[in-house]
C-alpha cells in the first residue's frame, strides 16, 4: 500500500423521514441558503415544497439555483457563484442528483476564489476554502453525497473535468431512499452501472497488497449484483431502493481507495464521450467500461480474472488467466444488457466521426489510468471498440 490519510468529514442521516434533520443541521452555518436543483423532478415529487417548509420553519432566507444540468455545466455553477455573492449567503443545500451535489460544490469552492472557477476545476488553482455544503440526495449513482469530488462541463470548449478538495465535502447528506422512489427506470440503470463503475475504477488499482480494500469492492459489487434485477422490476421496493444507496455511498466515499492507486481512465474517456455528445454518464460507462477491459485483458488478465472468479462466480479450474478475463467481460456485459443498459455508442448515435475529438479531451494527462496507463492511441481504439 502507499501512504495514506483518510478523513471522510461527511455526516450521513440515513433513512425515512430524515429530512426534516435539515432544521438542526443547516442552522450552525447561518440562516442565508442557496438552494440548488435540477430540472424540475424535485417539484414534481413535492420534495421542493417540502424543504421550503423546513426551510421557513427555521426562518431562513432562502435563494434559488434552479436547472442545474444533468452533467452541470460551467455557465450555471457561476451564475451560483453570482447569487451567492449578490445574497451574502451563508450555506448551500443540493437538493438532486450527482449532478446538483457536483454544481453545489464548485459554486462552493468558486465562491471563495477570487479567479475563475475554471481553474480550480481543471487543477490550475486548488480551493484554499469553500462554502459549507449539505445534501438531499434524490439519485443512488455518484457517492458525490460522501466525497470531495466534482465533475463540471465547459460546454464552449468540450471539456468535462473533475475536481477533488477537502474543503467540499458536504458537511452532512440527507439519505432518504424514498426520495428515489421517482428516479426513472433508465436513470435507475446508470446509476447501477455508475457504483459498480466506481469499484472496478478502485479494483483496478496499480499498487500491491491491498485485500482488504478489493474483498470490500467485491462485496459492494455482490450487493448490487444481488439487488439490481429485482430493483429494476419494482422500482418503488424500499429495501432494494434503501441498499442501492448505500451502495452508491459506499462505492466512492474513499473506503476502498484506501492505499491504492486508482484507475479512473475510463471515467476520464466517459467524460470526454459527454463533454462532445452529452449523453447521461452511466450509459456511457456501460458502453465503455466492457471495452476498457478487453483493451487492458491483454497485458493485464490476472484481476479481471479474481473479479470474474469472486463476484461473478466463474469456475476457475483449468483455466488460464486470460481465458477468465474474457469470461469475465462475457459476464459483464450480459449482467448489464440483462438490466437494461446500452451496449454500444450507436445507442446514442454517437460515429466514428468524433472519436480523435473524444479522445483528445480523454487526454487529461499524457497518459491517463495507471493499472495499465493509456496513450490516446489506446484510447482511440477502446471508442473504436465501443462505436
Ligand atoms: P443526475 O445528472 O444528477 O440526474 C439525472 C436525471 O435524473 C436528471 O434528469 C434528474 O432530474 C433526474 N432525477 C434525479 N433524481 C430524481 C428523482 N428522485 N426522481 C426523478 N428524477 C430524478 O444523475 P447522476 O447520475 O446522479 O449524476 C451524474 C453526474 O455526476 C455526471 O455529470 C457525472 O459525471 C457526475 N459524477 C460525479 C461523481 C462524483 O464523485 N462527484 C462520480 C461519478 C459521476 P432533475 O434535473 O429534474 O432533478
Ligand atoms: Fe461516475
Amino acid at each position: 500500500m502507499k501512504t495514506f490519510q483518510f478523513h471522510n468529514p461527511t455526516k450521513l442521516l440515513f433513512g425515512k423521514g430524515m429530512l426534516s434533520k435539515i432544521k438542526e443541521e443547516i442552522p450552525a452555518y447561518g440562516k442565508r441558503v442557496l438552494v440548488v436543483y435540477g430540472g424540475g423532478s424535485i417539484k414534481r415529487s413535492g420534495l421542493y415544497d417540502q424543504v421550503m417548509v423546513h426551510l421557513k420553519e427555521i426562518g431562513a432566507f432562502v435563494a434559488e439555483l434552479s436547472g442545474v444540468e444533468p452533467n452541470p455545466r460551467l455557465t450555471t455553477v457561476n451564475k451560483g457563484i453570482a447569487l451567492i455573492k449578490e445574497n451574502n449567503l451563508d450555506f448551500i443545500l443540493a437538493v438532486g442528483g450527482g449532478s446538483v451535489i457536483d454544481c453545489a460544490k464548485a459554486i462552493a469552492a468558486g465562491s471563495r476564489y477570487d479567479g475563475d472557477v475554471w481553474d480550480i476545476v481543471t487543477g490550475k488553482a486548488s480551493a484554499s476554502s469553500a462554502m459549507p455544503i449539505g445534501t438531499v440526495l434524490t439519485l443512488a449513482a455518484t457517492g458525490s453525497e460522501m466525497n470531495g469530488n466534482s465533475v463540471i462541463t465547459n460546454w464552449e470548449t468540450n471539456s468535462k473535468r473533475a475536481f477533488n478538495s477537502i474543503h467540499v465535502y458536504p458537511r452532512f447528506s440527507i439519505l432518504d431512499p424514498e426520495l428515489t422512489y421517482t428516479v426513472p427506470l433508465d436513470q435507475t440503470i446508470y446509476g447501477i452501472v455508475d457504483i459498480m463503475s466506481h469499484v472496478f475504477e478502485q479494483y483496478f488499482h496499480a499498487s500491491s497488497n491491498a485485500p482488504l480494500q478489493e474483498r470490500i469492492g467485491e462485496a459492494i459489487l455482490q450487493s448490487v449484483i444481488v439487488t439490481a434485477p429485482k430493483l429494476v422490476k419494482d422500482l418503488h421496493n424500499y429495501e432494494n431502493r434503501e441498499t442501492m444507496m448505500l451502495n452508491g455511498t459506499l462505492a466512492l466515499n474513499g473506503i476502498t481507495a484506501m492505499g491504492v492507486q486508482a484507475d479512473w481512465a475510463t471515467h476520464d474517456i466517459e467524460h470526454a464521450v459527454s463533454a462532445v455528445h452529452d449523453i447521461p454518464h452511466g450509459g456511457g460507462l456501460a458502453i465503455l467500461f466492457p471495452r476498457w477491459m478487453e483493451h487492458v485483458a491483454g497485458s493485464k488478465p490476472y484481476k479481471i480474472a479474481q473479479l470474474g472468479v469472486r463476484v461473478f462466480k466463474l469456475d476457475p479450474t483449468g483455466k488460464s488467466d486470460s481465458l477468465l478475463a474474457m469470461e469475465t467481460i462475457t459476464s459483464l456485459k450480459q449482467f448489464w444488457s440483462s438490466i437494461g443498459a446500452p451496449t454500444s455508442l450507436s445507442y446514442y448515435e454517437i460515429d466514428h466521426k468524433e472519436i480523435e475529438l473524444m479522445a483528445d479531451r480523454a487526454m487529461v494527462a499524457p497518459t491517463i489510468g495507471s493499472y495499465v496507463p493509456l496513450n490516446k492511441e489506446d484510447v482511440k481504439s477502446i471508442l473504436q471498440r465501443s462505436l
